[in-house]
């Protein structure tokens, strides 16, 4: 499904937020994506995301707003297959899910490890898009798949730390320019 992302207010780079902050272990309530507070949540998350190297998606409590809000953009990234650009989505969930991958991720919250994380390598996911509040859904496979996955679980209040099988599967991260949600 092709779909058409809204025009969005300019946004604010906003500070990220760092794990323990309780906003990221917490489930965030649904956002009514009409409302102009939701758009410019959205732009505040692109905004963000843009100007942050490496960074391939940011959900609202990474940016300390509990809502289910974000956005994610894995274009040109070199383990993309299917990639649908700049996606921007609220109160979304995973509704189809198959194929289990274990694969290195990282996240701007968690920006010390990196870990390996079991996700689903094809998935459709539906959500609401902001200001119109139109339901879409997003068949997608691989790097885009996952990168779905980590910002819907930022929104359950899960980090890519709950999902390790243990410590065993945490790494020091390097460099920050590796791609992180
Ligand atoms: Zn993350």
């Amino acid at each position: 499904m092709t779909f058409q992302l809204p025009a969005l207010p300019t946004g604010q780079v906003r500070d990220v937020v760092r794990a323990p902050a309780p906003v990221l272990s917490t489930a965030a309530p649904e956002l009514d994506p009409t409302s102009p507070e939701a758009a410019q949540l959205c732009a505040d998350l692109v905004a963000t995301m843009r100007v942050s190297p490496g960074c391939v998606g940011l959900a609202a409590p990474q940016i300390g707003v509990a809502a289910r809000a974000f956005c994610v953009d894995v274009t040109e990234h070199p383990k993309t297959k299917t990639c649908h650009g700049l996606i921007v989505l609220i109160n979304a969930d995973v509704i189809a899910a198959s194929r289990n991958e274990k694969s290195r991720e990282g996240c701007m919250s968690v920006p010390d490890f990196t870990g390996d994380v079991k996700r689903a390598n094809r998935v459709t996911v539906a959500g609401l898009l902001p200001v119109t509040g139109e339901r879409i859904e997003i068949v997608t496979d691989a790097f885009e798949a996952r990168a779905l996955q980590h910002e819907i679980d930022h929104c359950a209040g899960l980090l890519f730390l709950d999902r390790v099988a243990g410590a065993h599967a945490v790494f020091p991260r390097k460099v920050y320019q590796d791609p992180r949600g």
